[in-house]
């Protein structure tokens, strides 16, 4: 299995790679810049040339982008919707730039203007990213917690905005168990858990799933919480992982941990706790 977290770029971008063998990742995910802030430099062609080569070392992949915190693609604010866009061609072309294949989305608030406003301005965010840079890398959209005003909560706004996407190859999405599970999907029997896959499959396609991100829950179903939890320890639970961690659907994809660092625990704990659960 392919097994891993979200990594620290500190100090040089190319030391997550380090980071990511001394926690025994298969794959992980990172920001390519500080996440809570608009301003950012260029990557220097040094570091592009570090972490190219020390990612090729490795047996590492895939390595997976976050877009930062404060971009909202949906939003209606003229100047925040200009500086969201502007920072998704940026991530969509460093990845280019890193051979990193995946950019993970978050959909944003439409703050109130409607879901069909907001599905038109992801939808062209994405296809002005997409057009302006010309490589290989795929935006992956996030499901969220369907807060109030988000898009994304559910299966459907997904699909709305891929279905509308020029370039078809270059979108599918990444699921994250505690948005799905605080968004209403239960995941924790093996019936539900198949039952949530069909959906998934007939409402966008299993083809188009090419990231987990695995997190448990603070929140309980369908509690529109989105804050993630230590694996086993929160309301998805040691037996919801195990029967996460055994589906065939999932077992077969990059699974990464977005789980806090804290007194209860941190990456080794968890990404021990996912390898323990994992063993039928
Ligand atoms: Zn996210
Ligand atoms: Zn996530």
């Amino acid at each position: 299995m392919k097994i891993g977290v979200h990594i620290s770029i500190s100090g040089s971008i190319d030391l997550a790679i380090d980071r990511a063998l001394e926690r025994g990742c298969d794959t992980f995910q990172i920001f390519t810049r500080n996440p809570r802030g608009w301003a950012f430099k260029d990557l220097s062609e040094e570091n592009v040339k570090k972490f190219t080569s020390k990612l090729s070392d490795s047996e590492i992949a895939p390595v997976v982008v976050h877009m930062p915190y404060l971009p909202n693609l949906a939003s209606p604010k003229k100047h925040i919707y200009k500086k969201s866009v502007d920072s998704l061609i940026a991530e969509v072309h460093r990845c280019g730039l890193l051979n990193i294949p995946y950019c993970v989305i978050h959909l944003g608030s439409h703050l109130g203007t409607g879901i069909e406003a907001g599905y038109n301005r992801v939808v062209d965010a994405c296809n002005k990213a997409l057009s302006t840079i010309d490589n290989d890398v795929i935006i992956l959209l996030e499901n969220t917690a369907g807060t109030k005003n988000s898009v994304g909560g559910a299966f459907e706004d997904l699909q709305h905005i891929i279905s509308r996407v020029e370039q078809k190859s270059r979108v599918a999405i990444c699921f994250d168990t505690c948005h799905a599970f605080s968004a209403g999907y239960e995941l924790r029997e093996r019936k539900a858990l198949v039952n949530t896959l069909k959906h998934l499959d007939e409402v966008i396609g299993l083809n188009l799933l090419k990231v987990v991100h695995l997190n448990d829950s603070k929140g309980d179903l369908g509690s529109h919480i989105d804050r993630h939890e230590h694996i086993g320890l929160g309301f998805i639970g040691e037996n919801g992982f195990k029967i996460i961690l055994n589906n065939e659907v999932i077992k077969q994809l990059p699974l990464i941990l977005e789980t806090p660092i804290d007194s209860r625990g941190d990456d080794y704990v968890n990404l021990a706790k996912v390898r323990e659960l994992a063993v039928k």
